[in-house]
């Protein structure tokens, strides 16, 4: 599906998961599932979190106890493969990496976009950050509730 689409399947997003538990801290969430050259998130993360090794083009494999769920690779990947996931008080907080405009602000109400592209549901943006080099990608901390953790992956504007 993953060749054909870009979209990956349910068990290949579970796969990426860590366990509910283990999300009760921000974790990040490596969606990188192909072998490509490339490993800015290894090389960008201050907790040596990442492990890709000497091979560049093995897949990016995350510990979790290492991870503090910084944020630091998720503007660090050229691919936006990277987000940060928490569950908190019965919902589901990720800091996403946005790159489109207008940026939200806190507090507003956006479209909840799943990996398809379709809406699904409302994401409420607790907070924005603009960081990286050139401040190119900002980064949003964004909250869905929690049966939307598999699916969620992305915000939309309301004000289209
Ligand atoms: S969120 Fe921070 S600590 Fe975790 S892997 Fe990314 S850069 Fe490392
Ligand atoms: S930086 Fe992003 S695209 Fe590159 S290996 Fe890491 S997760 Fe994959």
């Amino acid at each position: 599906m993953l060749d054909k689409t870009g979209v990956p399947t349910i068990e290949q997003i579970r796969s990426r998961f860590h366990d509910q538990a283990t999300l009760v801290r921000p974790k990040a969430i490596l969606e990188c599932y192909e072998n490509i050259p490339c490993n800015p998130c290894e090389t960008s993360c201050p907790f040596n979190a990442i492990h890709i090794g000497e091979d560049i083009n093995q897949k990016p494999v995350l510990d979790p106890d290492k991870c503090t769920g910084c944020g630091i690779c998720v503007y660090s990947c050229p691919g936006l493969a990277i987000i940060v996931c928490q569950l908190i008080n019965q919902k589901a907080r990720f800091k996403i990496p946005y790159e489109l405009l207008p940026i939200p602000k806190a507090n507003e109400e956006w479209i909840a976009v799943d990996r398809s592209g379709n809406a699904i549901g409302t994401a409420t943006i607790i907070k924005v950050d603009c960081l990286g080099k050139q401040q190119k990608t900002t980064i949003v901390t964004v909250e869905v509730p929690i049966e939307k953790l598999y699916e969620f992956i992305t915000i939309r504007s309301p004000y289209e």
